[in-house]
């Protein structure tokens, strides 16, 4: 049943809320006349629909319901954990900020003080940590480290607050684009919207219904995810292992608490996966060289299959992507839902002012936006994964060059340090 998440609660499903009863703001084809002649269309209209409600979908329903438009968010909120925590970068944490969630998050994020990265792959040519301070760019930390599901639940608790966003859980099966609008229906719904947001991550139904063709690739490697409870103080220093079976990362979470990402080939990844929790909790805090002290298991763990995705455009017939569905990359850099959230901050930007948020040159504007930022990220990651991943003397000396260069240059590093943030920084 349709619900507008206006604080009013559940209505029936024959009323049409007041805000669809105006006439709408574009021609409306002939047959969508109602039965006493209104101009009120027979099927739910909104500006913008959003495909997916994961933390880009709610969060791009959130910022652009800011415009005053009407907004349909479909899909259901997913609620399960699995240990991922997401280090949200200081841009990503502005805008969380303006979408009024600090007070929510402010006990469940952890600040990023210190990011240390450290040779583990035993490399002829390894180098000694390499330590990137925010103090060095004037921040009092790099960004807030959360469990990704307390901050979806954060999102949806905000969403169901919020007027002019309509929320239909079910999932979207149908996409249909007409001349100047996108028909959607679901489970229980049918609506449509002139610009569609598809924010339904990696197996994307609006890529596909839009014709944009993505390049998607595997790596041999499997992420682990868990949160540990510990001995020491983390003292708010997030550090990533660079191992030759890819990253070891630990990440702050308040308290003596951190998360952990730790990328594996399969196979040593279901030798793993299998241990129990205290077997499990040993043989992490062996990996970290005991930097934390003695660890426990707290809270579930998870393990997804790494891969890659990249898209030739971002947006095509009144359809933009974002988040997963424009982009997929190893968890290297936090940079995967960072990018994800600038997404929605471009878009923010390329629809505002526009009375049509779906025009070519709405699509466009977005499009010219994320291309750069998409591909020099893309890149990066995937080189970086691809060196570690290789035992090749030439890679290992490139690496050692540049982690050296990083720790002893220090303009190199700032430069490095607002790279990463890039974007992300506040605007
Ligand atoms: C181990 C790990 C650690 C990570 N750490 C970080 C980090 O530290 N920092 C960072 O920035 N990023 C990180 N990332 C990346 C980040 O988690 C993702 O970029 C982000 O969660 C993607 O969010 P999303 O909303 O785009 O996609 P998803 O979370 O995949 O959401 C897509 C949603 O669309 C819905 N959907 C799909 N099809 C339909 C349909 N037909 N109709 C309706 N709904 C549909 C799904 O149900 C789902 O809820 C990490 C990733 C991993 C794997």
């Amino acid at each position: 049943m349709a619900r507008l998440r206006n604080g009013a609660g559940a209505r029936p499903a024959h009323h049409v809320p007041a805000i669809l009863r105006r006439p709408a703001p574009w021609p409306i084809p002939p047959g969508w006349r109602n039965q006493e002649g209104m101009t009120t269309p027979r099927m739910d209209q909104v500006d913008i629909a959003i495909v997916g409600a994961g933390a880009v979908g709610l969060a791009a329903a959130l910022a652009l319901a800011e415009g005053g438009r009407r907004i349909a968010l479909l899909g259901p909120v997913p609620t399960h954990r699995d240990g991922r925590t997401v280090a949200l970068l200081d841009g990503s944490w502005r805008l969380l900020g303006d979408l009024g969630l600090h007070d929510a998050l402010a006990d469940k994020a952890a600040p990023l003080a210190v990011m240390r990265l450290v040779d583990d792959t035993g490399s002829l040519f390894r180098q000694p940590p390499v330590e990137f301070r925010a103090s060095e760019v004037g921040l009092p930390a790099f960004g807030w480290n959360v469990e990704n599901a307390e901050l979806v639940a954060a999102l949806a608790g905000k969403l169901a607050t919020r007027a002019g966003i309509r929320h239909e859980p079910g999932l979207v099966s149908g996409i249909t684009p007409d001349e100047d609008g996108v028909v959607l229906s679901g489970e229980g719904f049918s609506l449509r919207a002139r610009l569609v947001v598809g924010a339904d991550g990696r197996r994307s139904r609006v890529r596909e219904a839009a014709g944009i063709t993505a390049r998607d690739w595997d790596y041999p490697q499997s992420a682990l995810t868990a949160i540990f409870a510990h001995a020491r103080d983390h003292r708010d220093v997030s550090t990533e292992f660079h191992t030759r079976k890819g990253p070891f990362t630990l990440v702050p979470l308040p308290g003596r608490r951190s998360s952990l990402v730790w990328l594996l080939d399969p196979a040593e990844a279901d030798e793993v996966a299998a241990l129990d929790d205290a077997p499990f909790a040993r043989r992490v805090e062996r990996q970290a060289h005991s930097l934390l002290g003695a660890m426990r298991l707290d809270g579930p763990r998870g393990r997804v299959p790494m891969g890659g995705l990249s898209v030739e455009r971002f947006g095509a017939d009144r359809m933009v992507l974002v988040g997963e569905a424009a982009h997929v990359f190893p968890p290297i850099g936090a940079q995967g839902l960072n990018l994800g959230l600038r997404d929605v901050m471009a878009l923010r930007d390329a629809v505002d002012e526009t009375s049509d948020p779906g025009a070519p040159a709405a699509v466009s504007a977005y499009d010219q936006a994320r291309q750069a930022d998409v591909r020099l990220r893309t890149g990066a990651v995937d080189t970086l994964n691809r060196t570690l991943l290789t035992d090749l003397m030439p890679a290992d000396l490139l690496r050692g060059a540049g982690l050296l260069a990083l720790s002893r240059i220090g303009p190199l590093r700032r430069l490095v340090m607002r790279q990463g943030l890039a974007g992300g920084m506040a605007r």
